[in-house]
């Protein structure tokens, strides 16, 4: 590998920054199979090829340089920034996608003492926070497939390692969406202990990393495993049970369960369900538990859902009050209901889970949204005009 110091970059290697500079990927490609060995070169400001293409945001490019062997985690700029810095401040999440997939550390802290996340939510680029905070590597599930040097037996089949990649990748933490996810990953059902127990182990793992560690991913682990130690609750409950029906609708249950009104009135009960989940992470010695913990004593707390969920992606969505189902939280929900047209859910399932409770307020919402329609008039969209004027002579 030719690591020039940038001062006496050859016509080239100069030609190289070009192509990228132009985003000229045929240049490029061109360039390199000419000279395999340039794909690493530094600038004079110690930036690779690689480096710059991320800054740029430019996915086609970013992929060529991998496919030429290009080194993912190079950091000899003066401020200590990775590619993946780069790419979190370009604001593509392909682009981070691609370098995570390719072994981009997201732990790697710059001079000023952030990860490529960090700069990614220091710009506003949250798609950015979350893509990186939730990215976990095929590997560190298939670890657990096999007995190694910390494990004498196998925690995971490893027909499962696809089902649970996903699993844990995924980025609405909303607990009823996480036990709807279990359902959809239909192989995953008859392994919940053994789940549980690997997402213990996995969240232990992120910590023991020394430099490394990782207090977002041990937290989302832990968190996981937690809903899933509800799930298994439920499960035992219900099969303790001696009544008729021979298969009880799991998801259900821990939707009616959370749905309900909790403590405090305003909140559902999974706002309680929540706090004490937040409270028994065992790492209490982190950053990250201590600032969940500022957080929701402070004057006036948000949800408990909302310090998760900021923690694991980042202030995603929240600032633009963007619509969310009902029941699970997921952005942009399709349906309303079609009675009192006052909440949203995904789709019909969604519906169904939240009608325990929303059947005791869908008449008084509906009547609500009867009168408010009523006294509206046409164009006016909302306001009073009479009203208005009025209020115009008079100041
Ligand atoms: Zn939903
Ligand atoms: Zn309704």
């Amino acid at each position: 590998m030719s690591e020039s110091d940038g001062s006496s970059l050859s016509p080239a290697e100069k030609k190289i920054f070009e192509a990228i500079e132009n985003n000229d990927s045929v240049v490029l490609k061109a360039l390199l199979t000419e000279k395999p060995q340039n794909v690493n070169i530094l600038d004079e400001n110690k930036m690779t090829p690689l480096q710059h293409a991320a800054y740029k945001g430019n996915k086609e490019i970013v992929q060529t340089l991998l496919d030429q062997g290009a080194n993912v985690n190079t950091c000899e700029h003066q401020h200590n920034y990775t590619a993946l810095h780069f790419a979190a401040l370009s604001g593509n999440i392909d682009v981070c996608l691609l370098l995570l997939v390719a072994g981009a550390k997201s732990t790697v802290t710059n001079t000023v003492g952030r990860t490529p996340s960090q700069m990614a939510a220091f710009v506003g680029h949250h798609n950015c926070v979350a893509t990186i905070n939730n990215f976990v590597s095929k590997d560190e599930i298939e670890f657990y497939t096999c007995v190694n040097d910390t494990q004498t037996k196998t925690i995971l089949p490893p027909f499962l390692v696809e089902s649970v990649h996903k699993f844990v990748m995924q980025v609405n933490v909303h607990p009823v969406r996480i036990v709807m996810n279990i359902n959809h990953f239909t192989s995953l059902q008859d392994y919940l202990p053994q789940l549980k127990n690997l997402l213990e182990l996995m969240s232990e793992r992120e910590m023991k990393r020394g430099l490394e560690n990782n207090e977002v991913m041990s937290f989302k682990f832990y968190y996981l495993s937690y809903i899933i130690g509800e799930v298994i609750q439920i499960r035992q409950k219900q099969s303790n049970r001696k009544d008729e029906e021979d298969k009880p609708d799991i998801t259900a249950i821990f939707a009616k369960k959370l749905l309900s009104p909790g403590k405090d009135e305003n909140m559902e009960f999974m706002d309680d369900f929540l706090k004490y989940c937040i409270k028994e992470f065992p790492y209490k010695e982190t950053t990250l538990f201590r600032q969940m913990v500022a957080t929701l004593s402070s004057e006036e707390p948000p949800s408990a859902l909302f310090v998760i969920s900021t923690v694991i992606n980042g202030q995603r969505g929240f600032l633009d009050n963007i619509p969310r189902c009902y029941t699970c939280g997921e952005e942009q929900p399709a349906k309303k209901c079609s009675k009192c047209k006052a909440v949203q859910y995904c789709d019909r399932d969604c519906q169904r889970l939240h009608w325990p409770w929303h059947k005791k307020s869908c008449a008084r919402l509906e009547q609500k949204n009867t009168v408010a329609s009523k006294n509206k008039k046409p164009g006016s969209d909302g306001i009073d005009i009479k009203e208005l004027r009025q209020y115009l002579e008079d100041n």
